[in-house]
């Protein structure tokens, strides 16, 4: 077994082989764990796991086999591996946010998330490392060491959910569960050539998913394939009443595999009755095939600046050209305000941060400092040795543009631009455009220590943060490789218009190939 078990078996194939009594979940488990001990994944080595415990793995795996026998009840999942991010409250494994501040948390209760993954027979391998309370691009500031990118090891796999993707990259998962408050999801899966997905913010419950922006944050899926992010997707959307921010919009069937041959959509009304975001679309088309008459992708100038790495714009325009060979229109579009978008990030996340943080106290979760000086004295001991540097300053700038005097100057201006670059991609969306195609990072990944102005580490951020701020949802699809290093692309689509992103997803992943990893 080992790495040919999750480089070549995707995770709707694992649980199909263990519904059919082929494939045993124990099994699964030990390639799992196998593997990950044959790549190093340990602290010594790429450093992709915080916790993980085999035996009550295989436990679980054992129970997942009894219901096995009948199929209908042992989920869409069954038998399949995955790795959490640990920001997501899970029951077991302890959940530390990558922050000596919860050093050795376990939570009592489990994200729903997570729950809806067990449901359908998924067993929860891992917890994986990640920068601080997911501050963080690179996985570099984790209170626990950075991780490293199993395709390079001198490089890091992006932030700040490194530990998921990696543990996809490496083949010792087929699926794991990120955050995105900034793109986090997608940058690493960019970094890692694999898949990453960010839903429509209210698509999945935040319930468990320790809060850093409130506004911005939603949990998202990495996979070798699209067809396995789009699997994890559908078993974790949807409407949860622990969750008041989680839409009750329809959850479509987002995988190809599993729609008729018609291509009509099995879960809702007739496909051709369906409105793919602002203008409606044809249905999908059967499985395997690409044509994309009628569909519009735009390609924002902002995205591709005259700075932009020369082999990352040739491997877009490859892309793009695949879309166009299968029917497709590019149109030149505009997003004026996106370049706005770093500065305002960077006052948003952090006022939120400065106050959803300020429940680590010393009292109620994790770590106590106490020098005996009374409250204060302990509050600030336990925050400051507590919270590693990024988040400090997180804290503090969060702080300032809250306060009197900058609130106006700063957090309510960032709060009216914000509003700007949600028009511009409602705009976009409704004149007729039914995607948006742009690099996912303007690099390729970078080596371990190599940028330290935390100013520059932000500017990674800038093609991906402009869906958290606008709420839609974007995909990282592996598009090529830049000096052996691989290359995202990002497919940005509507509110809740998952089902375009994955149909063209779908269709540049067959399309590419094995280029896409070349
Ligand atoms: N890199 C961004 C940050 O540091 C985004 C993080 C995220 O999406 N969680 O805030």
């Amino acid at each position: 077994m080992s790495k040919e078990t999750f480089d070549k078996l995707g995770a709707a194939a694992i649980a199909s082989s263990v519904r059919a009594g082929d494939a045993s979940p124990s099994d699964m488990v030990r390639a799992s764990f196998e593997r990950a001990r044959e790549i190093g994944a340990g602290p010594d080595g790429l450093n992709i796991y915080l916790h993980s415990d085999e035996a009550a793995s295989l436990e679980e795996a054992e129970a997942i086999k009894s219901r096995a026998g009948n199929a209908a009840d042992a989920g869409v999942l069954a038998g399949v591996p995955v790795a959490i991010k640990d920001n997501i409250a899970s029951l077991g494994l302890p959940t530390t946010c990558g922050s000596r501040i919860l050093a050795g948390y376990v939570s009592p209760f489990e994200a729903t998330a997570i729950a809806r993954l067990r449901a359908q027979g998924a067993l929860i391998v891992a917890k994986t490392n990640m920068d601080e309370f997911a501050m963080g691009s690179s996985t570099e500031n984790s209170a626990y060491g950075p991780t490293r990118n199993p395709l390079d090891v001198r490089c890091v796999p992006g932030g700040s959910s490194g530990g998921s993707a990696a543990a996809v990259a490496a083949g010792i998962v087929p699926l794991a569960l990120g955050s995105e408050t900034g793109g986090s999801v997608r940058q690493p899966a960019a970094f890692c050539g694999v898949v990453g997905v960010k839903p429509t913010y209210g698509r999945v419950s935040r319930y468990g998913l320790v809060a850093f922006a409130s506004s911005l944050d939603q949990i998202g899926v990495l996979g070798r394939t699209v067809d396995d992010a789009a699997l994890g997707l559908e078993t974790i959307a949807g409407y949860d009443k622990f969750d008041s921010t989680s839409s009750d919009e329809d959850v479509p069937i987002y995988r190809l595999s599993a729609l008729g041959k018609s291509g009509s959509n099995a879960r809702g009304p007739a496909a051709e009755a369906i409105r793919i975001g602002h203008s409606p679309i044809p249905p999908a088309p059967p499985p395997g095939a690409t044509t994309l008459e009628g569909v519009v992708i735009g390609k924002p100038k902002e995205y591709f600046p005259d700075s932009l790495d020369a082999s990352i714009r040739d491997l877009c325009e490859h892309s793009l050209d695949r879309f166009r060979s299968m029917g497709a229109t590019i149109r030149d579009i505009s997003l004026p305000r996106s370049p706005l978008a770093i500065p305002v990030y960077y006052i948003l996340a952090p006022a939120e941060a400065s106050s959803n943080l300020a429940r680590f106290d010393g009292v109620r979760y994790g770590l106590r400092v106490d020098p005996g000086k009374g409250l204060k004295a302990m509050y600030e001991a336990t925050r400051s040795q507590g919270f590693g540097p990024e988040v400090t300053r997180r804290v503090l700038l969060g702080t300032y543009v809250l306060s009197a005097g900058y609130y106006d100057a700063y957090y309510k201006k960032a709060q009216a631009v914000r509003t700007l670059i949600a028009d511009d991609f409602r705009s976009v969306f409704t004149s007729g455009v039914n995607a948006i195609f742009t690099p996912t990072t303007p690099t390729p990944a970078f080596p371990v220590g190599a940028i330290s102005d935390p100013y520059e580490m932000y500017l990674n951020d800038i093609f991906t943060v402009t869906a958290n701020l606008a709420g839609v949802p974007a995909i990282s699809v592996p598009i090529g490789r830049v000096r052996r290093l691989p290359v995202g692309g990002q497919i940005i689509t509507a509110h809740f218009d998952e089902y375009t992103m994955f149909r063209l997803a779908y269709a540049l992943e067959a399309a590419l190939g094995t280029e896409a990893h070349q």
